[in-house]
Parts: C-alpha cells; structure tokens; sequence
C-alpha cells in the first residue's frame, strides 16, 4: 500500500467503503495439497499396528514438523510419505499422485549423511545428478557447486568426508539432496547426531534456505524447541497405534532467528503446551 494510504489509515478511524467487486463466475479452483494421507493404515510385517485410519494434508510450501515419543511410528510414516513402504489402507497423494518413491519432486535427508567415503564433497553432491543422466558433465559440476556454496561449503568441494565435521557432512547431505531441487523435502530427525551448537546452525540454515527454495517440508523430530523453531505446524503423534494427538499452529514471525524467536513469549507457550501434549502421549502408552 502507498504510504499516503497508510497515513489514511492511521489518521483515519473509519475505514472508507470498499468498491463492489465483480462476482466471480466461477467458484476458485480448489488447490491440491502438496503432500495428503487419507484415512492411512499401516502393521509391519508380524509387527503391531503404527497407523490407523491417520489422515494429515500439507500445504505447498508449508513446513510441518512431525513430534513424538521413540517409537511412535515418525519414521515409518516417513517411509510410507516416501512410497518405500506400502499403506495396508487407505493413500498417500503428492500433488494428488500417488505417491513412488522414484518421483522426481521427492526428496529425503536422513540422520546419517551417508555419504560415500571415496567421494569428494563435490563429487557427492553431483552423484544424483550423474545417476539421473541430468546436465553435461560441465554443468553437473557447476550445478552442485553452487549448492554446496548454498550450504556455506563453498570452499570445501575438494575434501572427503572424514576431513568434515559432522555438521559440514550433514550440510553436503543437504545439498546432495537439494542439488536435485525437490519440491518436497522430507526429513527425518537429520540433525539428531550433532552437538548442539552445530544443530541450532543447522536449524537456522534449514530455514534459510526453505525461504529460498520454498519446499514442502516434513520435518520429523523428538526435539520440541527444533519443532516450534521450524515449523508453521507441529503435529504430535501418539504412541502407535495412536495416530494424532493433536496439531498446534505456530504463529510466530519469520524471519526466524535462534538469538530472537527463542526469546519471543509465545516460544515459551508453544514449547509447554507441546511438553503437555508429549507428557500425555507418553502416559497414554
Ligand atoms: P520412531 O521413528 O517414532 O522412533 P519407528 O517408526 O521407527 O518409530 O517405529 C514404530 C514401530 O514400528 C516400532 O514399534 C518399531 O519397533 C516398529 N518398526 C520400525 N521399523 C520396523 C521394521 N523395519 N520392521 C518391523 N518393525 C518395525
Ligand atoms: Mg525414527
């Protein structure tokens, strides 16, 4: 709005009467979300149930945080978002297709890097693209280049990965995964392993680079403050086969930063209505 507008508006206590706007024709179109599960259920093979009739939507660009007690099945709904594991009912839709695990606008970063040994960071960063037969070779190497100078490893190309810490392995992890420009990124507890100060890092760097890059993000974690910090939501889960305790909006500013956000009063009634809502889900096993 131009500033002489907004000297109305704050000058002004009425609010001036709005134009009568067209009638649209037609209703809106109804966007699909980027990521739905339906009424999902799921045993492992001899095993218990984990899921029951579990239905969760996620919208483009959103970036939920899935929180609950070891056990509780977080990982195997990552392997059902995947498509790596088959639902026993109900489906799984990315961008209202049936979820496979080869599709293209999926992407995934696990605990542990992984990454291979024998490989330079680079090299590991361009291996996605080399598999998928993606660009000349030129471009592949200018490609993953730049993401790893996305992850601040700019200057680390050339080294293999015993020569990194664990965090700067964990960031080529990401552009490995990112260099392949998912829409979907789906992670699953990725910086459980590294110290904290590393973690809080990479938590800023996650967010840094959602707001750049804008994907559909899961984001599985034990870790309340990395739930709240993250995410538009947090999704509790119960025990299996318990589904969904609840889900909380986090309505807090963005940009966040760990110096400012974690200081806000609102973090603070996040994090105990979630510590309640853990504590329950605990005593309900
Ligand atoms: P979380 O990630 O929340 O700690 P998981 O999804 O790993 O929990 O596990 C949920 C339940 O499924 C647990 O009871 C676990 O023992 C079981 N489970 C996990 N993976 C397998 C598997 N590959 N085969 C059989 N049971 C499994
Ligand atoms: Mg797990």
């Amino acid at each position: 709005m131009p500033k002489k507008n907004l000297d109305f508006f704050m000058t002004n206590n009425k609010i001036p009467p709005l134009p009568s706007l067209p009638q649209p024709s037609q209703p809106p179109a109804v966007q699909a979300a980027a990521l739905s599960l339906d009424q999902v259920s799921f045993a492992w093979p001899g095993g218990q149930q984990v899921f029951d009739a579990l239905s969760l939507q996620v919208r483009a660009g959103e970036f939920v945080a899935i929180l609950g007690p070891s056990g509780c099945g977080k990982s195997t709904l990552l392997n059902l978002l995947s498509g790596f594991q088959q639902p026993a009912g109900g489906n799984i839709r990315i961008n209202g297709n049936a979820v496979r695990p080869e599709m293209p606008e999926l992407g995934y970063v696990f605990q542990s890097p992984n990454l291979f040994p024998w490989l330079s960071a680079l090299d590991n960063v361009r291996f996605g693209l080399r598999m998928a037969q993606r660009l000349s070779a030129a471009e592949q190497i200018e490609r993953a280049q730049s993401y790893l100078a996305l992850v601040g490893l700019a200057d680390a190309g050339h080294k293999l990965p015993h020569q990194l810490s664990g965090g700067m392995q964990q960031r080529v992890s990401l552009a490995r995964t990112l260099v392949l420009e998912p829409s979907v990124l789906l992670m699953d507890e990725p910086f459980a392993a590294l110290d904290a100060i590393s973690r809080n890092a990479m938590n800023e760097e996650t967010l840094r680079l959602w707001s750049k890059l804008g994907q559909t993000t899961v984001f599985i974690t034990h870790d309340i403050d990395e739930a709240v910090f993250l995410a538009d939501r947090v999704v509790v889960l119960d025990p299996a086969p318990g589904g969904i305790r609840g889900i909380v909006d986090i309505d807090l500013p963005r940009p966040r930063s760990l110096a400012a956000t974690r200081r806000l009063p609102r973090f603070a009634d996040y994090r105990n209505d979630l510590m309640d809502q853990i504590t329950q889900a605990t005593q309900s096993a």
